[in-house]
């Protein structure tokens, strides 16, 4: 098996991405969104993304992004953006009932052969391979987003996706330039968010039980391992608002990190690298 047509469906934050750096590296793809004034939106964010790739993609001349451009077409219609395709990967909004939905239409058109992957942050494949009609041929290929720099893809099959496949998924995830991270079973959160979600808690709680300061925190991740950024340089990053909803989903301890992000940064519009300050201050 081998794929050469590939199809996304979603093209917002990660859709458009996932399109963007596949028809860079070579393959024709077809981006399929609900309406036309999403892909007038998909169009620009492409736009926005050749001017990345310039800056961060050694290879990204003007040949390399033209041809990229000239390798990625737009549709509406379901079925013609799926007819021919090898692989479908999905990237719409992360609600258990547009997956399903979005599935069982596409089961319809899709010929038999398309293998389907979803980019699910949180639902596992084996709580959407039914609705796919095909669950030998349906497993998870998750990207980063800014998968041009951050280029894992994580992959994960059901109990029942066929091993070809998932060894066809991998095999395509480093066709398009991504580092391929196989996961032997379904884990929520996959290896990424399997880390780094308790670690951001684990900082959160220094925080809310008064032991140190974000900036000291950092500063001892940073120095005594090495790494480039500490917890509240990623929170900075992911967002102060997204930081609150999660922590208030938590246990007493992050739901007092959660009401210490509310009083000192949302509550005065600091939300992060976005809003230009967060923890640290962030140049436009
Ligand atoms: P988004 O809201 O930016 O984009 C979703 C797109 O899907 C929109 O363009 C929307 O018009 C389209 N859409 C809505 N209904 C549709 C339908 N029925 N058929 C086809 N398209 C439809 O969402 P996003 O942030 O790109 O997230 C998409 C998926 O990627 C989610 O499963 C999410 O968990 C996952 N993900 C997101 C990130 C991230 O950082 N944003 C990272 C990794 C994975």
């Amino acid at each position: 098996m081998i794929f050469h047509n590939v199809t996304v469906l979603g093209t917002g934050v990660m859709g458009a991405q996932i399109a963007f750096q596949t028809a860079y590296r070579g393959f024709p793809v077809i981006a399929y969104d609900i309406n036309d004034e999403m892909i007038d939106k998909a169009r620009k964010t492409i736009n926005y993304l050749v001017t990345h790739y310039a800056k961060d993609v050694k290879s990204a001349d003007d040949g390399a992004l033209m041809a990229a451009q000239a390798r990625l077409s737009f549709s509406t219609d379901l079925g013609e953006a799926a007819k021919k395709a090898d692989l479908v990967i999905e990237a719409v909004p992360e609600r258990i009932d547009i997956k399903r939905d979005v599935y069982t239409k596409l089961a319809s058109v899709a010929p038999p052969k398309t293998v389907f992957a979803t980019n699910s942050s949180t639902f596992l494949p084996s709580a959407i391979a039914e609705a796919t009609g095909r669950p030998d041929r349906f497993l998870a290929l998750h990207f980063a987003n800014r998968i041009w720099t951050h280029n894992t893809a994580e992959i994960m099959g059901h109990p029942g996706t066929s091993p070809e496949v998932y060894r066809t998924v991998v095999d395509f995830a480093r066709d398009i330039g991504m580092e391929p991270i196989e996961l032997h079973k379904e884990q929520p959160g996959y290896v990424l968010n399997s880390l780094l979600v308790p670690f951001l808690g684990a900082a959160g709680a220094l925080v809310a039980n008064g032991i140190a300061e974000p900036r000291d925190i950092d500063k001892t991740w940073r120095i005594a391992t090495g790494a480039p950024v500490g917890p509240f340089q990623i929170y900075d990053a992911v967002g102060l608002n997204t930081a609150y909803n999660i922590s208030l989903n938590g246990d007493a301890t992050s739901q007092r990190f959660a009401a210490y992000l509310k009083d000192n940064y949302i509550d005065k519009g600091k939300l992060g690298v976005l809003s230009g300050e967060g923890f640290y201050k962030y140049k436009s």
